[in-house]
């Protein structure tokens, strides 16, 4: 990638205007792969030098917006909708602008949801082609048996053209009268994985997105909550 210099560096990064960082550079509080920075001029690749301005790593400031939401039953995967609450209704007015959710949950599906304004992001994690793994964690009705692994490893008919690609299908465990399993499916299909369930005899009952090509719901984001993806995670997902 191309090099840029210092103090444009630290200024797009937010840390001060032009001569305010250049004067953080001359006093010497700004580091370059942990040496002292030569001065203002001095040129850097945002993505593979370390800068470090009185001991913080400064990052380029994103182009886009990256948020995660856990979402909640009963809001719609769209920017607008004329009847029902939209998860944009979930994420400060704001931040609204040019946002969209990337790919669709139905309404009553929880978890991970990426929203963004980058395009070409969201276009590449869609791509049938790019095989980006979502997981998901679902409660079904029903017994679900190494027949129903091998069935979804090999592929379901769900009524389309083809049977579904290889899917991974999990068993948590079962009381008897319901399951509970982790799919992981590549493709993106509507109701996938309840149609996939289906096929094998077993309704979900429950139904919520763990993982989306490398990007995991955090744990400790409560339900209806988001926050914007960290330096890492846009790393995991770009
Ligand atoms: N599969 C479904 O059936 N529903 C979702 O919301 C996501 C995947």
């Amino acid at each position: 990638k191309t090099q840029v210099r210092l103090d444009r560096f630290l200024a797009d990064a937010g840390a001060g205007t032009r001569s305010e960082v250049k004067k953080m550079i001359q006093k010497g509080r700004v580091l370059v792969n942990d040496q002292p920075a030569s001065g203002p001029e001095q040129k850097i690749s945002p993505d593979l030098d370390r800068v470090l301005l009185d001991g913080k790593e400064q990052t380029e400031a994103p182009d886009f917006l990256y948020y995660i939401l856990n979402k909640p039953a009963g809001y719609i995967s769209a920017t607008e909708d004329s009847k029902d609450k939209t998860v944009m209704d979930l994420l400060p007015k704001i931040a609204r602008r040019n946002l969209f959710p990337v790919g669709r949950l139905d309404k009553d599906t929880e978890g991970l949801l990426l929203i963004t304004d980058d395009g070409a992001l969201a276009h590449e994690l869609l791509s049938p082609a790019k095989h980006v793994d979502k997981t998901y964690y679902a409660k079904v009705k029903g017994v679900v048996t190494k027949e129903d692994q091998e069935a979804v490893k090999n592929g379901v008919d769900i009524g389309e053209a083809k049977l579904t690609m290889p899917a991974k299908l999990e068993i948590l465990n079962t009381d008897g009268e319901y399951s509970e399993i982790l799919l992981t499916i590549r493709e993106g299909k509507f109701h996938q994985v309840k149609r996939m369930m289906e096929a094998v005899g077993k309704t979900v009952v429950y139904l919520k997105r763990l993982s989306m090509g490398g990007l995991v719901l955090p744990e400790d984001l409560p339900i209806g909550q988001w926050r914007m993806l960290t330096t890492e995670e846009r790393k995991i997902i770009k």
